[in-house]
């Protein structure tokens, strides 16, 4: 159990710590090692209730270790921060499960380098962490509770991966719950790129076709449709730049994720302009994005005049 911070003027604080160290300075020739340790502990508590105090002094008056957390995440929102700065504002060194807390209650999207993920942009190291949004997500408490039931589940990860997304259509999940179910902060991301690879589902971030997403947030887009076998295994970094280059846009009719409707209820898909089965490359040169309507109206013959005169931009 952490020691409440006391409440105390930060200048006083730093003339205590001030006066400790010199004492520690000058006399530690005469001191054995324990008592050298024994001295410092002392200056370490004291520099923990200055770092709590200085949020004080800010303005924050938040006597719990958990609130001053969420205000510092909050307050640096979208910024890569360092473990040891949240032991600091804090002044517990349990802070992890704070931030677990404050995830699976409070519903922040709080990402951790333990769990990273390049693919969707968390590409933080071990004790890192990153507030991705300062709104928390109002439903995810109920996803929590579905991953902890799916999680206990006893089929292999890969089928929690993929139950979790089922369970979760059209809707964002993120990084941190996906490792959750997986059992597994280090593979996960593996068992993500699978699903699309191996198996064709249409999982989609905001670098493939969804720049509506955040980093570290991703999208199952339907429950059926799957690639054909030939177009599962284009490299990530090439289907990255295929998107960017045209704009997450289907290069056929103009169609983006933004006219999304239940009514017409399109996804966007990469299609090869020279057919995959016909040794057409994995290139970017051969590969366009394009909508599954006019993807399926391609494939029965339709657009050879639009599909011509792309090619030739390209
Ligand atoms: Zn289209
Ligand atoms: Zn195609």
């Amino acid at each position: 159990m952490a020691r409440r911070r006391r409440k105390r003027s930060v200048d006083w604080l730093i003339s205590l710590i001030d006066t400790q160290l010199e004492t520690f300075g000058t006399n530690r020739g005469k001191f054995s090692l324990r008592e050298k340790v024994l001295a410092l502990c002392k200056v370490y508590e004291n520099v923990k209730d200055l770092g709590v105090n200085v949020l004080y002094e800010h303005g924050w008056d938040a006597g719990a270790a958990v609130e001053r957390i969420r205000l510092y995440l909050v307050e640096y929102a979208g910024t890569v921060l360092d473990g040891v700065e949240i032991a600091v504002v804090s002044g517990i060194s349990d802070y992890p499960r704070r931030i677990r807390e404050l995830r699976v209650e409070a519903g922040y999207q709080i990402a951790s380098g333990a769990s990273p993920d390049p693919e969707s942009g968390i590409d933080l190291k071990p004790d890192q962490y990153l507030l991705v949004d300062a709104e928390p997500d109002l439903d995810a408490a109920r996803r929590w509770h579905v991953a902890n039931r799916i999680r206990r589940s006893g089929v292999g990860s890969q089928k929690r991966v993929l139950q979790y997304l089922m369970e979760s259509l059209g809707k964002v999940v993120t990084t941190e719950e996906l490792a959750y179910v997986a059992k597994d902060a280090k593979q996960y991301a593996r068992r993500v790129r699978e699903l699309r690879t191996e198996h064709g589902y249409s999982v989609a971030t905001r670098f493939t076709g969804r720049p509506d997403l955040n980093v570290g947030q991703y999208v199952l887009q339907s429950k059926e449709r799957v690639a054909e076998p030939h177009d599962r295994k284009i490299p990530e970094p090439i289907q990255r730049a295929v998107y960017e280059r045209d704009s997450n846009t289907c290069r056929v009719c103009g169609w983006k994720h933004e006219r999304w409707t239940a009514d017409d209820p399109r996804i966007l898909e990469l299609h090869h302009l020279e057919h995959h089965e016909d040794h057409g490359p994995n290139v970017q040169g051969n590969l366009i994005v394009i909508c599954s309507k006019c993807h399926d109206e391609v494939h029965s013959g339709k657009h050879a005049a639009s599909l011509k005169r792309i090619k030739r931009s390209l």
